[in-house]
């Protein structure tokens, strides 16, 4: 059995409460900064009624799931309570439209977070005790500090672009690099990782990398400097819906389908990425493809997924590799 929130294993020296809860004991100290796992306060009604909500708004793309924000309160028992305002934790339980979503999600952040990618703080977690009933837990990285929370500001795209949401699907990359030279700190570092984050998308069929899953971020509070967020809302959207033939959300070299690796050649030139750099940063993504697989093989999605993953991977690198 492996720790739902490290994925490393949790042997059978590992405490009774280890065991039950799936968690390390170290793991809720550094996820949750708790003794103990909280208890989630959600009833079984309320989580029907937020996945009849889903289904109901027609939320056809995978990525667009219910989105719970929970309040922690630490203590003896501490407790993650729903409340309807942005705090601390996000929790995406299962959906009715498709299956173990939560580990999809899980297992696509991990592989980003393998790759070398800064990630945002995630984890399954078990609703109502139940082994099974799993949902996807994060953290949210703009605010530091436990009890009075000190905020780091925190834009996407869409609104660095000055859009509504509504429109987080209008746009390119070609013009994302442009926000990031001009609003990053750092725009050189950035944009490379934005690159490199477009070509781990790529292989792992992320394709819902929309303007509202792009975020710059202050580096303190109040510093007013802002760089490339961690990554978060990184789901294999290829392999769940196979039906969808986008490969991005957004258009690269004018197009979201049929990427090639000279696409991707394309756009590093483009966005002023030197050839080099992009054929080492191609390199480095292609080099993980042993790692991802053996990921997928060893995530407890269920088998149709996991090889509908391990496949999708296999077929994206070959493309990147340009054979
Ligand atoms: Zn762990």
């Amino acid at each position: 059995m492996n720790c739902l929130c490290c994925s490393k294993p949790i042997t059978a020296s590992a405490s009774e409460e280890e065991r039950i809860t799936g968690w390390h004991r170290s793991c809720v100290r550094r996820f949750f900064g708790t003794r103990k796992l909280p208890e989630i306060d959600i009833t079984e009604e309320k989580l029907l009624e937020l996945a009849r909500e889903s289904v109901n708004q027609g939320l056809t793309v995978p990525g667009v799931q219910k989105k719970i924000s929970l309040h922690l309160t630490t203590g003896i028992n501490p407790r993650l309570t729903l409340v309807n305002y942005p705090t601390g934790f996000i929790l995406k339980p299962q959906t009715a439209e498709y299956e173990n979503l939560p580990e999809c999600e899980y297992l696509a952040m991990r592989m980003a977070a393998a790759a070398g990618i800064k990630t945002v703080p995630f984890a399954l977690i078990r609703l109502h005790g139940e082994e099974n009933n799993l949902a996807y837990i994060t953290r949210r990285i703009d605010r530091v500090g436990n009890n009075t929370p000190e905020m780091l500001a925190m834009e996407d795209f869409c609104q660095l672009d000055g859009r509504l949401a509504q429109d987080k699907y209008r746009g390119s990359y070609e013009r994302c690099a442009k926000i990031i030279q001009r609003y990053s700190d750092r725009p050189g570092i950035d944009l490379t990782d934005f690159y490199y984050r477009l070509l781990i998308s790529f292989v792992i069929g992320n394709s819902d990398l929309h303007l509202k899953n792009l975020s710059l971020i202050e580096t303190n509070p109040g510093s007013q400097k802002y760089i490339l967020s961690p990554v978060y809302d990184f789901l294999p959207v290829n392999a769940v819906l196979p039906e969808d033939e986008d490969d991005f959300a957004l258009t690269m070299c004018g197009k979201n389908r049929s990427i090639r690796k000279n696409d991707f050649v394309r756009f590093a030139v483009s966005i002023g990425i030197m050839e080099k750099v992009a054929a080492a940063l191609v390199e480095q993504c292609i080099s993980q493809e042993k790692l991802f697989l053996s990921l997928a093989e060893a995530s407890i999605l269920p088998a149709n997924l996991k090889s509908a993953v391990i496949n999708l991977i296999s077929d994206r690198m070959t493309t990147l590799k340009g054979v």
